[in-house]
C-alpha cells in the first residue's frame, strides 16, 4: 500500500490561513503560489485564491487582495486629500504594492507623489505579479524612493501637505512608524493645513497597537486626531482603523465638495457621504480611545 492518502492526490485542496489569535484567523482556498520570496526585510508571498484573487503575504500575513484592496487605497487617500483645503506635495511611506500612489495618480491637481518604501523586492512583486496595484509606479508624477521612511523624514521641514503611512503592522522595519518620536517628526515635515494618515490597525484584536499609534499621533499633534474607520474583509475583523493627525482644521467636518465634483472621478468604497460617515465611531471603540 502507498503511504499516501487518494483522496488527497484526486482531491487536493490546499488553503492558507492567517491567524490572529491561537484559535481564530481568515483561511482561503489557494488556486496557486504564484511568487515566494525571503527579501532582507520579509517574506513575500503572492497567492492566487479562489474566492478574492491574489494576495500579497508579508510574513505570512494578508497585505491585500485583488477583491478588496480598493477598500484600503481609496480611503486611506481620499480622506486627508479632500479634507486638505489645497494638497499639492504628497509622501507616502510603505505602500511598496503601488495600490496608494495608484489612488494619489488619480489625482491630477497634486504637484509632486514621493513613496519612500524600505523594501524593493515588493514593489518588484507587486509590479509582476499584481499589476493592478504594481501599476500605481507608471504615473509619471510618482517618485519612488527606496529606503527607510523613519530616516527619510527626519530633518525634513515644512516639505509635504499629506503624509500617508501605509506600513506593515508594527514589527521589525516598521515598528518605528508607530513611534512618537517618528510623528513627531512627520509633523515637522508638513506644511501649514498638513495632514498625516496611517493606518492603524483594529479594536478588536490589536486594541494596544492600536492605541499606541494614536496616542503617540495624540502627543505629536496636540491632541488634534481624529480615527476613521474602512470594513475591510480580509484585514482582521474586518473592521480598519486610520488614525489621522491635523495641523489646520478638524478633517471630519472640512471637505472639498467643490473639488470633488469638478475631478468627477469614479470611486467603489468612498463618496461624499462616506467621508463624514467614516469618522462615526461605535461605542466600545471610543471607550478604548478614552482607557488605553
Ligand atoms: N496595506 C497593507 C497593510 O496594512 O496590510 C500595507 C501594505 S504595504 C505592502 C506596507 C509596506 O511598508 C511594505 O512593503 C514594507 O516593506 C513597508 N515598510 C515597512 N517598514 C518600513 C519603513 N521603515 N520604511 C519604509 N517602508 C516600510
Amino acid at each position: 500500500m502507498p503511504s499516501f492518502s487518494w483522496r488527497f492526490i484526486i482531491n487536493p485542496e490546499f488553503w492558507f490561513s492567517e491567524k490572529y489569535t491561537d484559535s481564530c484567523g481568515i483561511t482561503f482556498k489557494v488556486r496557486s503560489v504564484l511568487y515566494t520570496k525571503e527579501s532582507d526585510f520579509q517574506r513575500i508571498d503572492i497567492i492566487d485564491t479562489y474566492d478574492y484573487g491574489r494576495v500579497m503575504l508579508l510574513d505570512g500575513l494578508v497585505m491585500y487582495t485583488e477583491k478588496d484592496e480598493f477598500v484600503y487605497h481609496e480611503m486611506i487617500t481620499c480622506v486627508p486629500l479632500f479634507a486638505h483645503p489645497n494638497p499639492k506635495d504628497i509622501l507616502v511611506v510603505g505602500g511598496g504594492d503601488g495600490g496608494t500612489v495608484r489612488e494619489l495618480g488619480r489625482h491630477t491637481y497634486l504637484n509632486s507623489i514621493t513613496e519612500v518604501e524600505i523594501d524593493e523586492s515588493v514593489v518588484v512583486a507587486a509590479k509582476e505579479y499584481t499589476p493592478f496595484t504594481g501599476c500605481g509606479y507608471d504615473n509619471e508624477k510618482v517618485n519612488l524612493i527606496i529606503g527607510d521612511g523613519i530616516e527619510f523624514v527626519k530633518n525634513k521641514n515644512n516639505a509635504y501637505d499629506i503624509i500617508i503611512i501605509d506600513s506593515t503592522d508594527p514589527f521589525g522595519p516598521a515598528e518605528g512608524l508607530f513611534s512618537g518620536e517618528f510623528y513627531s517628526n512627520v509633523k515637522n515635515a508638513l506644511r501649514e493645513d498638513g495632514i498625516v494618515v496611517a493606518q492603524a490597525e483594529n479594536p478588536y484584536y490589536d486594541p494596544k497597537w492600536m492605541m499606541r499609534s494614536v496616542n503617540n499621533m495624540r502627543k505629536a499633534f496636540h491632541n488634534n486626531v481624529e480615527c476613521y474607520l474602512a470594513y475591510i474583509p480580509t484585514y482582521p475583523s474586518g473592521m480598519w482603523n486610520f488614525a489621522l493627525g491635523y495641523k489646520g482644521k478638524k478633517a471630519s467636518e472640512s471637505f472639498d465638495i467643490k473639488r470633488y465634483k469638478n475631478l468627477n472621478l469614479h470611486f467603489r468604497y468612498y463618496n461624499k457621504n462616506i467621508h463624514r460617515a467614516c469618522f462615526a465611531l461605535p461605542e466600545f471603540m471610543k471607550e478604548i480611545m478614552q482607557t488605553i
